[in-house]
């Protein structure tokens, strides 16, 4: 099964992502995060792709390309997955799509979460993120059980970078012009399902669940 999750920045893919991965246990490939990684190790592709990230802008394709389509297709065993945050303008969208062809392949169904401006900037700013695991916080609504430590995986917890106002309304600005249009070709393509992401973490989960699942009938159910 191959899915696609898309949304704003702080709409909470990544959150969501990663449990619909266990439930229906496909990996969680994270656009943002295999970025942040290459970064931390220092990789070329890492060090090009920094101050794009750091100033809220799309990281050019050649790069996030490569990445994505070496962990969507060139793993061995790998028939499917949930790709976070790819693709983000509608170039990255047509080279995914070669890519598919290549393969005769497709995706099977692409997660738009909805949410709306106000409630974006008030979910990323007060966000932390592990450094470990890459998994998401919020200081209010959504704290560890200790302060500064990760639940699932002990790693401590850091704000990110590009998590302040100005780097914000940036990303807003690249969703809006960039990858607002990918969204209408997923539409075309009949592909789109939209959940509204405005709920509690559980809620829209079982939303995302009740998606997939009314394409597909296979769920994992694994759970934390
Ligand atoms: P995210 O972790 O999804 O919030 O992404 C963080 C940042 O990584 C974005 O603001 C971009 O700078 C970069 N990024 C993530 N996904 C992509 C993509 N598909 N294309 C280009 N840049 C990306």
């Amino acid at each position: 099964m191959k899915v696609l999750l898309i949304g704003p920045p702080g709409a909470g893919k990544g959150t969501q992502a990663h449990k619909l991965g266990k439930e229906f246990d496909l990996p969680h490939l994270s656009a943002g995060q295999l970025l942040r990684e290459a970064i931390e190790a220092e990789t070329e592709a890492g060090k090009r792709a920094r101050p794009y990230i750091d100033n809220g802008q799309l990281v050019p394709e050649e790069i996030v390309v490569k990445i994505m389509s070496r962990e969507m297709f060139d793993r061995p065993g790998r028939d499917g997955f949930i790709a976070d945050g790819f693709p983000r303008n509608i170039d990255q969208y047509e080279q995914l799509n070669r890519e598919l062809d290549k393969r005769d392949e497709k995706i099977d169904v692409a997660i738009q979460l909805d949410l709306d401006e106000e409630d974006i900037v008030e979910r990323l700013s007060g966000r932390m993120t592990c450094s470990e695991c890459g998994r998401n916080y919020h200081v209010e609504f959504y704290p560890p059980e200790t302060e500064g430590v990760c639940d699932a995986c002990g790693g401590s917890l850091y704000e990110r970078n590009d998590d302040n106002l100005k780097t914000i309304k940036q990303r807003l600005n690249v969703y809006r012009n960039e990858s607002v249009p990918v969204i209408k070709e997923l539409e075309k393509d009949g592909i789109l399902e939209r959940v509204d992401a405005s709920g509690r973490i559980d809620e829209v989960f079982e939303k995302a669940c009740e998606v997939i699942e009314s394409r597909f009938h296979a769920r994992a159910g694994n759970h934390d």
